[in-house]
């Protein structure tokens, strides 16, 4: 194949703008000629000329190229923008080249007019363009929308094993599967699926030097059960407005028709095979999974609730020494005889209040993006300190600026709580004392607790008052269980009603 021969176009609007100098749009063409083996033959300028008001054919650095008697295949240009701001344009210039056997080629965007794949991507990429000199705004709220619809990056920090990259479809960024760490959350999942024991993957990881991801310390047990139960494994996104919880949602993000949005080109694990692992981890959470030898002595009243505090584990059900209690797999601390304790703090604390099963926070109409947008902005603050380049940064910054907007307007709309009952105005404490069975104790109990973390303490005996300094409890939202406001049976009757 001969060497193939080419111009290079050059233009800026203002000639101040360094940062698309024409010499340095220049050096970038020539620099790509060099790298393709072309030879440049001839090089053209338009100095201090728009593109949105001057078309390529009133220029005189582009007429001088239409009638150059020089050959060549292609024109070089540093971006399309440099030729034109708008599709027309762009199709006419691009016309008059064909006339002469050359194609536009375009050093910084995806753009050559060579070949016929293309000139099609190229079509499109005009049609964008045009959109941005028109309006930037405009695009900008459009590619939040999309952004925040999409069900990609926002939604979230990046999950581990994934990283958000330049979007190559158009504005923004997206989820990208990370080569450097996805090999891991593969290995996860496939010990789980093999039915590996979460801690023996933690030792895994740990054993073969996985970086964590904060990139500090060890693996640790809540760290690689959460990487297990993300969504983003099978391509779906986390997607729960107005979550007030601590602990993660399990809602993802939905179509029009309900069905979950799924990323094909992130997901590791399809949906099906996700659900069955996650599945599978909730049944390894419950009694009748632990070894039989873990299982005996205790009632089964807090198992899967106490949790160690030192390591962030759940504890074992077992014995110690003879007692029933609970013993933390990783550093061994036990906790025994103390369930008592926990039942007459949780009566002391609760037993007045009305038992509520379900409290949620509900935001009305535009005020459920406001987690979306709170999300959005956390991670416009690393994009632009990370921007590559002036441009990137001040679109993330326009982005940001109409973000900011955009969240005043919704904070005006604030958020309702609703609380529903689960027993009309019945008391934990009545509910307690009916309670027949421990299972029935537990419904009751979960209602109040999330978790209940143990401290170590000292050896020996020890008093009630002493175990219960060990223990700490994680209310479920403390701030709206109580006092004791019984709702009138009007209000019973709506919630009856709303179902
Ligand atoms: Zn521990």
């Amino acid at each position: 194949m001969p060497t193939q021969r080419c111009a290079i176009y050059v233009r800026i609007s203002v000639a101040q703008e360094a940062s698309v100098s024409l010499d340095r749009q220049i050096e970038a063409a020539e620099q790509y000629a060099a790298a393709r083996g072309w030879q440049v033959v001839a090089t053209f300028r338009d100095d201090g000329v728009s593109a949105t008001h001057n078309k390529p054919e009133d220029r005189a650095g582009w007429r001088a190229l239409l009638d150059s008697p020089e050959k060549f295949d292609a024109v070089l240009v540093w971006k399309i923008d440099r030729l034109a701001r708008r599709v027309l344009d762009f199709l006419h210039a691009d016309e008059s080249l064909q006339a002469r056997g050359a194609g536009i080629v375009a050093v910084e965007d995806p753009v050559d007019m060579t070949t016929a794949q293309g000139r099609a991507f190229a079509t499109l990429l005009a049609v964008f363009g045009e959109m941005e000199a028109e309006s930037i705004r405009a695009r900008v709220k459009a590619a939040r929308t999309h952004l925040l619809r999409s069900g990609r990056v926002v939604g979230g920090t990046v999950p581990y094993g994934w990283r958000s990259v330049l979007n190559p479809d158009g504005a923004g960024y997206v989820l990208a599967k990370d080569p450097d760490r996805l090999d891991y959350v593969r290995g996860m999942v496939d010990r789980t699926v093999a039915g590996h024991s979460i801690y023996s993957t933690v030792q895994w990881l740990n054993e073969v030097g996985a970086p964590t991801p904060t990139g500090k310390g060890a693996w640790v047990y809540s760290t690689v059960e959460r990487i297990l139960r993300h969504p983003v494994l099978a391509g779906m996104t986390p997607f729960n407005p107005g979550n007030s919880t601590k602990t993660r949602g399990t809602e993802v993000l939905r179509d029009a028709d309900g069905l979950p949005v799924v990323d094909e080109s992130v997901a590791v694990v399809s949906v099906g095979q996700w659900r069955a692992m996650v599945k599978s981890l909730d049944e390894r959470n419950t009694a009748q999974a632990l070894p039989r030898a873990l299982r005996a002595k205790t009632s089964g009243l807090l198992s899967g609730l106490v949790y160690c505090a030192g390591c962030e584990v759940r504890m074992h059900r077992g014995t110690t020494q003879g007692r029933p209690g609970y013993a933390c797999p990783s550093c061994h601390q036990s906790v025994t005889n103390f369930e008592h304790v926990v039942v007459d703090e949780f009566l002391r604390q609760k037993g007045e209040h009305v038992r509520w099963s379900v409290v949620e926070e509900v935001y009305e109409g535009g005020a459920t993006l406001l987690p979306e947008i709170e999300h959005r902005l956390d991670e416009l603050d690393d994009l632009i300190r990370q921007a590559p380049n002036r441009d990137t940064r001040q679109s993330l910054q326009v982005e940001q600026g109409n973000l900011l907007d955009l969240r005043d307007e919704k904070r005006a709309e604030s958020p309702s709580v609703r609380l529903v009952p689960t027993r009309g105005t019945q008391t934990f404490g009545e509910d307690w004392a009916d309670a027949e069975t421990v299972v029935d104790q537990r419904a009751v109990l979960d209602d109040a607790v999330t978790r209940l973390w143990v401290r170590r303490g000292s050896r020996g005996r020890r008093t009630d008052a002493q175990l219960l300094a060990r223990l700490t409890f994680d209310w479920k939202d403390p701030g709206t269980l109580g006092p004791v406001d019984a709702p009138s049976d009007a209000a019973l009757a709506a919630w009856a009603e709303e179902g």
